[in-house]
């Protein structure tokens, strides 16, 4: 699986067309199996639009690659068909970990996948994944759509022709399986840890060894010792993956996802190309989706929560607080690291960073205080 570049034979329906004219470079307009072979030059308001969809995920994964289908298909519903999205995942279309660069080139008009996989391009991109001891997703949302958020990642995709949405969520996730307990910060010396982005950054500061692994590799890896601990998602993805099986201690929640986002990009050239109902249908089907793919997750994780805990030796963990301490203080240098990469990278830190604090502030009268509130009444 996701072994390289690999046509589908649905792309047949562009290969078909006689005609190469720009709007077909862009949107890989089809002109309906009925059309003459002579294509028009002009799209017009009953032509057919279809686009490609490349994701970074396996075919119907759970929370991922079932929404990224489900988005496909909302807004060719949407659209009547106008706008049809055809969904390639990893490794059908191009690999997993090449959908922006399909994104930017116009090998794909969509992608599906989150910012932090293309950190290698700038490392701001972190920001609209998310960052250790970050933002929940409703903070999130209200940064990206009322806070200036929204209009920063377009900045940051904007030198690579790539329109940014966010696409959704999958809530706190859980911070990892691991073989032995973490009592102190010298358990976490020398150990080998599978773990993504800055939360992988921060645990190499403080002496973990990180190896990144893909998805498909976490489990083997536990089973066979290459790795002492290793993170994936939360209750829901993880039980599916076995990882209690691997690993008794399951420390919750991660410190460095707490409302990792996932995102929709689509070429900037073949999104002005559209006519603009069907920019707003795009914008609004991902909003949708957005919602659609947190209340998967969210409802996923609260039912495999009670079975996970009940499988033979898992024990539910958090770190010990000068650990989670040592995690934050390097979690934040790596903030700053970032920030001085560019002008907009600190314009981008600064943004996020001051919302963060006011949002901390509010959260401790209100989401705080509510789930505790709810919790302490209910005897939990
Ligand atoms: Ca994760």
């Amino acid at each position: 699986m996701n072994t390289g570049p690999m046509m589908s034979k649905k792309s047949n329906t562009d290969q078909n067309s006689k005609k190469i004219n720009r709007r077909q470079m862009l949107g890989a307009l089809a002109v309906g199996a009925t059309a003459s072979l002579a294509a028009p030059s002009v799209v017009k308001a009953q032509d057919k639009i279809i686009w490609k969809m490349a994701m970074s995920w396996p075919r119907n994964s759970p929370g991922v690659g079932v929404n990224a289908q489900r988005l496909a298909e909302m807004i060719t519903a949407m659209s009547g068909g106008r706008l049809t999205v055809e969904l390639y995942a990893g490794g059908e279309l191009v690999p997993p970990f090449e959908v922006f660069d399909a994104v930017s080139s116009g090998v794909a008009q969509m992608g599906h996948a989150t910012p932090y996989y293309w950190q290698g391009k700038d490392k701001a991109f972190h920001f609209f994944t998310g960052v250790p001891f970050g933002l929940t997703v409703a903070e999130y949302t209200g940064w990206l759509y009322f806070g200036g958020g929204q209009e920063l990642w377009q900045r940051a995709y904007e030198p690579f022709g790539v329109l940014p949405f966010y696409a959704g969520s999958s809530g706190p996730q859980a911070g990892g399986w691991f073989r032995k307990e973490i009592n102190s910060l010298s358990d976490l010396q020398g150990i080998k840890m599978r773990i993504a982005g800055l939360g992988g950054e921060a645990m190499r500061k403080l002496g973990v060894n990180v190896v990144l692994l893909p998805p498909a590799e976490i489990f083997s890896a536990m089973q066979s010792g290459t790795v002492d601990a290793a993170e994936w998602v939360g209750p829901w993805n993880d039980i599916a993956f076995g990882l209690y099986k691997v690993a008794n201690y399951y420390y919750m929640p991660a410190f460095h996802e707490i409302g990792p986002a996932l995102e929709a990009t689509v070429n900037k050239e073949a999104y002005e190309a559209l006519p603009s109902d069907l920019q707003e249908i795009v914008k609004r089907a991902v909003m949708a989706s957005a919602n659609e793919s947190y209340a998967d997750f969210t409802y996923g994780n609260i039912k495999s929560f009670a079975p996970l805990l009940a499988k033979e030796g898992v024990e539910l963990k958090t770190f010990p607080d000068d650990v989670m301490q040592a995690l934050y203080q390097a979690s934040e240098e790596s903030l700053v690291e970032i920030s001085a990469t560019s002008p907009l990278a600190k314009e981008i830190y600064h943004s996020f960073t001051s919302y963060r604090t006011e949002a901390n502030s509010y959260a401790q009268a209100s989401e705080l205080a509510a789930l505790k509130m709810r919790a302490s009444s209910m005897g939990d």
